[in-house]
């Protein structure tokens, strides 16, 4: 197995504050089946609810019960399970991602919460959701969504009184660690059919962790320990190119980051066409398979000299091992 990790699961509306009742009705059933499954697969899987999958507190108390447990041991996943079932029965599963930024809340935090700053959460949402799909039948939703299967907390219409979800409000101070989605798996009514169908439960379940375990294996959280080309040198190695070069980004969304790990602040999102100037680049976290990462900047005092990832621009590691040597002869 690739990593252990640590979820917290949470049952949808298994608390003081309610909801639909076709809903509470099933969220638990789900939960334990893909609480069983993680467990099966190596994980840690802990139940916000107690034994009875009941929580004796309202949703605000279920996000603050969720970050009073981060902070006596890090959690890495947080699973709010749900149903949904709004009035034109949308069918189609999905996950919502965090994204807070300006909106209303009663936990402010320090730092971004957005969409473009949630890159993990949008990374275990799609695969988790795809997966999740693809192993019980219900279609990745297409409505609403910034991507199929994939919903922005901002597009639930919840922040159209001008504040967050509860969930996401109160856990935003432990983002940093924490990957949180609301996963909605399937809607209550369009979806019943499927929802009803032998052994749909544990199918779903089965796609949750085969998700979990495509994030580890796709994603850059474990390729720390990918092989690096050879002829690279060590770790912090940085090289000073004698003229800063123009680089383009020919990725979707590339992130420039304060220092070049995966796991460092995001300082700013770059999208593709974008170019930057790279005064030199760094030998920084190994992402798939390539550890360079250019440090922006045309030589000024004042350039800020983030961190951006080569692998995510026009130019390959060979490229930027020979213009260094061809310099340094
Ligand atoms: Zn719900």
């Amino acid at each position: 197995m690739t990593k252990q990790l640590r979820v917290l699961i949470a049952q949808g509306h298994r608390n003081t504050t309610g909801g639909n009742p076709a809903e509470i009705a099933i969220t638990p059933i789900a939960a334990r089946a893909i609480q069983k499954a993680l467990r099966a697969a190596g994980h840690i899987a802990d139940m916000v609810q107690n034994d009875n999958d009941w929580f004796e507190g309202s949703l605000d108390a279920v996000g603050r019960e969720v970050v009073r447990r981060h902070n006596l041991a890090p959690y890495d996943l947080l699973l709010d399970v749900h149903f949904e079932g709004d009035a034109n029965n949308t069918r189609g599963v999905f996950a919502i991602v965090p994204d807070g930024d300006g909106l209303r809340t009663v936990s402010p935090y320090l730092g971004s919460d957005a969409w473009r700053t949630n890159t993990l959460d949008q990374s275990y949402a799609l695969a988790i959701t795809r997966e999740v799909s693809a192993a019980t039948g219900p279609s990745l939703r297409k409505s609403g969504v910034k991507l199929p299967g994939v919903m922005s907390e901002r597009q639930t219409g919840v922040g159209s009184k001008g504040y967050r979800l509860a969930m996401f409000g109160y856990t935003a101070v432990a983002r940093d660690r924490l990957v949180r989605l609301v996963l909605e798996l399937g809607n209550i009514t369009g979806d019943a059919d499927i929802i009803k169908s032998p052994g749909f439960f544990e199918r779903a379940a089965q796609g949750v962790v085969h998700g979990v375990q495509r994030v580890l294996v796709e994603s850059n959280v474990v390729s720390i320990s990918s092989a690096k080309p050879v002829g690279i040198p060590a770790f912090g190695t940085m090289m000073q190119l004698r003229q800063p070069l123009l680089v383009t980004v020919t990725v979707d969304e590339l992130n420039a980051r304060k220092w070049a790990e995966t796991n460092q602040p995001i300082m700013r999102m770059l999208n593709a066409g974008n170019s930057f100037y790279a005064r030199g680049w760094i030998v920084g976290e190994t992402v798939e398979g390539n550890p360079l990462w250019w440090v922006m900047g045309r030589g000024l005092p004042t350039d800020l000299l983030w961190r951006v990832w080569s692998g995510g621009t026009d130019f390959g590691v060979d490229d930027i091992l020979a213009m260094s040597r061809k310099e340094a002869a």
